[in-house]
């Protein structure tokens, strides 16, 4: 997934390595040759002599970044994090920890590479959230309740597809589930689910198109409570966060299913977008957790980054293809080790 940013990562440590190190090394150039001048024609004792020769030794194996020089070098970071839909936001949060740990400190010569990339590993530590088990959450419930999971997104997100993997994921758990038809909007939608839930050979509570989003969902728990199955996964209509219509409806929809856990589904394709829309269905309803589908073919990764640090909520899974098995819990330290760091 980070193929690009990863390769630009290096790049620009390296770049800022080269910059800083020709500089660097002029300046402490004449420094020494000032100094040895100056030791030369001092009439000082060998020893002494000495003392200064250790102490510029030291400066040449030794620098310290001021905050202008900081900047400066910074800037083909930021470039790279840029570049690969990394969200504002985040690139404040890295610039300000390397700013804390590298200005006005004396770094190695030679070591500076390294230290960059301790200080963004440790960063991305901060940033990232570990999600929680879903599986185990679903085990803990209360006995006899369906745990409710709804699902919110724009349209063409991946909304349905994941539902479809959720509900194989939990099958291979020994976890029964009935979906609820609760796009009774988009044409085919309710069509599309019937194909997931017929090869998954799990349940589908529909009714006909605009019918009330809601009430297919009150619908599919009562069924989920007589039967004793364990979870209801909601499909909702595609919106746009901006349509004030269905963003009500979608209150509705929450008032009436009361979920145990209200899921974001975003592209991380389309990068910041996926923020800004996370972001604002947070601000919404509250999500409690983000799905991030199309990972396989999203080269640059920033919003696997982003989404977490700028909504506080966990990124659960990311979906990494279109089999039912393509998807994959997400791993704070698989995303680290895959950019290299
Ligand atoms: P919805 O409108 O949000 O319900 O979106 P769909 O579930 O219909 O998905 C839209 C398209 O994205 C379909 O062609 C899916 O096969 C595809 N898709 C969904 N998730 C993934 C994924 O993780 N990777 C890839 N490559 N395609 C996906
Ligand atoms: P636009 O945002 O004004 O262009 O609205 P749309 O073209 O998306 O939808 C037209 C009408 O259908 C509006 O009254 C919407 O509230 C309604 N509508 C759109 N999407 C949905 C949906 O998913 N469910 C329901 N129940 N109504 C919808």
């Amino acid at each position: 997934m980070f193929k690009f940013l990863k390769e630009k990562l290096k790049n620009a440590v390296s770049a800022i390595k080269k910059n800083l190190t020709k500089s660097k090394e002029k300046e402490v150039e004449k420094e020494v040759e000032a100094v040895e001048k100056k030791v030369e024609k001092s009439k000082i004792k060998e020893e002494k002599k000495q003392g200064l020769i250790a102490k510029i030794k030291e400066k040449l194996t030794t620098f310290t970044l001021n905050e202008a020089e900081f900047e400066k070098v910074f800037w083909e970071l930021e470039r790279a994090l840029l570049e690969n839909n990394v969200a504002m936001a985040t690139i404040e949060k890295i610039h300000d920890n390397l700013k804390e740990q590298l200005v006005s400190k004396s770094i190695k010569k030679g070591k500076l590479e390294q230290e960059i990339k301790e200080i963004l590993k440790q960063t991305l530590e901060q940033i990232l959230l570990e999600p929680f088990n879903l599986i185990k959450k679903i085990k803990e419930r209360k006995e006899r309740e369906p745990f409710v999971m709804a699902f919110f997104g724009i349209n063409g997100s991946g909304k349905t597809t994941t539902i479809a993997k959720i509900a194989y994921l939990l099958k291979k758990n020994e976890i029964g589930c009935v979906l609820a038809a609760s796009d009774t909007f988009r044409a085919a939608s309710i069509e599309q689910l019937q194909e997931h839930a017929d090869k998954l050979k799990v349940e589908l509570i529909k009714h006909k198109y605009g019918a009330d989003p809601a009430a297919v969902a009150f619908d599919a728990i009562a069924h989920a409570k007589a039967r004793n199955i364990e979870v209801v996964l909601i499909d909702t209509a595609g919106r746009m966060q901006s349509n004030v219509n269905l963003m009500e409806e979608m209150g509705k929809i929450i008032r009436v299913a009361k979920p145990d856990l209200k899921i974001f589904v975003g592209e991380a394709i389309i990068g910041n977008d996926a923020v800004t829309q996370a972001k604002e269905f947070n601000d919404k309803i509250g999500i409690d957790a983000i799905i991030l589908t199309k990972a396989d073919v999203d080269e640059k990764g920033g919003a696997s980054i982003s989404v977490s640090y700028v909504t506080g909520k966990p990124i659960l899974f990311l979906g990494t293809g279109q089999d039912y098995k393509d998807l994959e819990v997400f791993d704070k330290k698989k995303i680290i080790g895959s950019l290299g760091l």
